[in-house]
């Protein structure tokens, strides 16, 4: 499969609605396969598939592999665990809330606190096309609710209070004017999800 490409704010293929994935097959498992590699790369802890222009209801997550120094910096633990989840839809979520800082693949450079259910219920299938739920807490929980936003059009920007988000409005605006000139830097550093 060629090396995908990812994309970033104000490309179109961000806010379309992802479909379903019907059948879960060798062409699924290798999409998979690269959406993992570029994640990897990229020095990302999660990935969706409408982050390089497929619209499937497909996300990887790695939450083990890099750890946050004190200064921002991130680390590899050296430990690989890629995670995917075809399909994934919460099917309950805690009253509680957490905030954290999050940050995106396709929002290089930009950072910002966002509210987010503490605790949630997946449903999701495997890669083998086997149904699964399971419950989960944590960093895993809130990368989870963060790439099935991505499915569904929605940047975590979107979540952030109207006030922070007017602090980053002119960091978003460069951001889409270098997307649509074909210049936006290549996601590396301060990117998270
Ligand atoms: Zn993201």
């Amino acid at each position: 499969m060629a090396k995908l490409r990812i994309r970033t704010y104000g490309d179109p293929v961000l806010r379309q609605k992802s479909a379903p994935v019907r059948t879960v097959d060798a062409e699924l498992r290798r999409l998979a396969r690269a959406m993992g590699e570029a994640m990897y790369e990229h020095r990302g802890v999660g990935l969706a598939a409408p982050q390089v222009g497929i619209h499937k209801r497909l996300i990887v997550v790695d939450v083990e592999w890099v750890k946050k120094e004190g200064d921002g910096e991130k680390s590899e633990t050296g430990k690989r665990n890629l995670r995917v989840y075809v399909n994934p839809e919460v099917t309950w979520e805690s009253a509680e809330d957490d905030s954290m800082s999050e940050g995106c693949l396709s929002v290089p450079g930009v950072e910002g606190e966002v509210y987010r259910p503490r605790k949630i219920r997946l449903k999701h299938l495997s890669l083998a096309g086997l149904s699964h739920e399971e419950e989960m807490d944590g960093m895993l929980a809130r990368c989870i609710q963060h790439e099935i936003d991505h499915l569904d059009g929605v940047l975590f920007v979107d979540r952030m209070p109207f006030l922070k988000r007017a602090r980053i409005a002119g960091a978003l605006n460069r951001l889409k004017k270098d997307t649509l000139a074909g210049a936006a830097p290549a996601a590396k550093s301060a990117a998270a999800l």
